[in-house]
């Protein structure tokens, strides 16, 4: 039998990654890179036990994300402004990531984007909806097969961002 296609996927640890990881591996048509910064986490040796062929990467490392594309047919990017809330840094870091798969010659794109909220009466500027539009603006701009959807709010946010009532009940 021919060899599956590889896909790599950017934020394997994390909710969304980690959902697609798991989906790809349960489905059986792909192979699957999971990409993560740390290898010796917990992340990364459950991942390992699912199988997944799991790499070292950073999307702030230009040079490295490219090595992580080599020889892959697909790739999934989330990028993670909450962990820094620098809109101008997840715009460079999906710019890194979009560039490396236009080298690899990567078959199809898929990011995890959010609408554009300029212009779009909004109170004020949505930094972490804004640069995900930016990115997908580029990844349209430079040519590469992409689809890019649109996650709503987690019900899991219920739980992790805001765990108490008022008196401190979940
Ligand atoms: P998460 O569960 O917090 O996990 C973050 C993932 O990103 C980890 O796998 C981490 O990998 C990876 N990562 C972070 N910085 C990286 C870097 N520089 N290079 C490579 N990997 C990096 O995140 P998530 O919830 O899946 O996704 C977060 C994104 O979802 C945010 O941008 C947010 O705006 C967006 N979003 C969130 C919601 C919501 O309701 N929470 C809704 C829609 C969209 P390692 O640590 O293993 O390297």
């Amino acid at each position: 039998m021919a060899s599956k296609k590889l896909i790599t996927v950017f934020g394997a640890t994390g909710a969304q990654g980690g959902a697609v990881v798991r989906a790809l591996l349960q489905n059986q048509s792909f192979a699957v890179r999971a990409v993560t910064r740390n290898l010796d986490g917990n992340g990364a040796r459950e991942l390992k036990k699912l199988k997944a062929e799991v790499v070292k990467g950073d999307t702030d490392d230009k040079d490295g994300v490219k090595k992580v594309l080599s020889g892959a047919f697909g790739c999934f990017l989330v990028t993670n402004f909450l962990e820094h809330f620098d809109m101008n840094r997840e715009i460079q870091q999906g710019k890194n990531v979009a560039d490396a798969c236009k080298a690899a010659g990567i078959k199809h794109l898929v990011f995890s984007g959010l609408d554009n909220t300029e212009g779009s009466g909004a109170a004020g500027p949505v930094h972490h909806f804004d640069g995900k539009a930016k990115i997908e603006d580029y990844i349209e701009q430079i040519g590469i097969s992409y689809t890019s959807t649109r996650v709503s709010f987690y019900n899991e946010n219920f739980l992790n961002f805001n765990p108490s009532t008022e008196d401190g009940r979940k």
